[in-house]
Parts: C-alpha cells; structure tokens; sequence
C-alpha cells in the first residue's frame, strides 16, 4: 500500500475510534506531503481548523506557513498536524488523557510518512518526543530519539503574543534548510557528536557541535 493509501486507511480507523476524546469536534488529521522531509507537529486544533478541517489555518497557522515559504519552501512540501488531532472545548490547552489517548495514532502517521526530521511546535508536542526538555532551553536544538531528527520550535501562537519570543522562534526557523541539508548529506552523522545520552530515554543531543 502506498502512503496515501496508508494515511487515508489511518484517518478511517480515527474517525471511527469512539474511544477518542473530543468526539463532538472535528477530526483535523493533518496536511501536506506524505513524501515530505519536514514533519511539524502542533499541540492541537483550534476554531478555525475545527471548521475549516485542516491544521494550522488561523493567525499562529498564517505565521507558521509564511515561515515556510519565506525559506523558499512550498506550504504542500511539508507535513503539518497535531498530537491531538480534535479541538479541546473553549480552545484550552489538551489535557494529559487527551494527550495519551491521541499519541498512538501520531506514532502512526509519523511512521507511514518517516519525514527526515521532526519540529514539534510548543511545549505538548515537544514533550511527546522529549519528555524531559525545556520548551525555553531545547527549543531551535536538534536531537535525535531513535531514527527521528527533532528539532523542537516554541508555538507560532507564543510568537504573537511577544516579540523576543517572535525574533528566538525566526531565528530557529532559519536553520532549517542548514540542518534538513546536514542530515540529507548524512553530515550529522559523521560528525563526532557531544553525547550526553540521558539514562531514561535515548535522547542524544547532536546541537553543539553543528551551529
Ligand atoms: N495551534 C495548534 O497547535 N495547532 C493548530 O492546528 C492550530 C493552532
């Protein structure tokens, strides 16, 4: 089966999942391309990608897809989703349940389209990839949990709301095509990395020595 065949099947098996939370919002499953090397993962829908159905489509989703094409990038040569792939009522933050309930299909998707690299977008899906990083300290530093390069972003929607945190998630933005380039060209690999490998999970910050 293809990617698109997969994914599709993968939404299917979503929207007929009655243990899901959030039933009474929209599925929001995720856009872009299933060949794509950059995977950018939010925390969940709000208002308007409930109506609308799609990721990333109001004011912080405008800011996320601008970025992109200011690096040169076409908005459909990424993949664009959530952990929880339904609004939370009011547009509060997903709670830990919601969270786990969601993560499996995530794990999924992520392995069916098996980007280059991964950019989670705040704090909760942040977290899912590096359950003990810092969204102020880790975010705009590359790691690697097993196969997957992430490179983990502060939300666009925290970008709004000031302009230190606007210009710290620019400039980690920035690095993308540089890092995609690196690890396209196996440079990362080669190099000799500072491990500090974290007992818990196998989490190998490869920043320090790249930028
Ligand atoms: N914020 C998110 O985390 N995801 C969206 O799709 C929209 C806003």
């Amino acid at each position: 089966m293809d990617k698109v065949a997969e994914l599709e099947k993968l939404k299917i098996e979503m929207a007929d999942d009655k243990s899901l939370p959030l039933h009474e919002s929209n599925l929001v499953f995720g856009e872009g391309n299933p060949d794509c090397d950059v995977f950018f993962v939010g925390e969940a829908p709000g208002f308007n990608e409930d109506r609308e159905k799609r990721p990333f489509v109001g004011r912080a989703g405008q800011l996320l897809r601008k970025c992109i094409r200011d690096l040169g990038w076409r908005e459909n040569s990424v993949y664009i989703t959530n952990i929880v792939k339904r609004r939370p009522p009011e547009n509060r933050d997903p709670n830990p349940e919601e969270i786990e309930s969601y993560k499996p299909y995530l794990a999924r998707q992520i392995d069916i389209i098996n980007p280059k690299i991964i950019v989670p977008l705040g704090r909760f899906s942040m977290n899912y990839f590096l359950p003990t990083a810092k969204i102020t300290r880790d975010q705009g530093k590359l790691f690697k949990v097993e196969k997957y390069f992430i490179l983990p972003m502060l939300h666009p929607a925290a970008a709004l709301r000031g302009n230190e945190v606007m210009r710290m998630f620019e400039e980690s933005f920035k690095k993308l095509p540089a890092v995609l380039d690196k690890i396209t060209t196996g440079k990362f690999e080669e190099s000799k990395t500072e491990e500090r490998a974290q007992k818990k999970q196998k989490l190998e910050d490869v920043q320090a020595k790249l930028f």
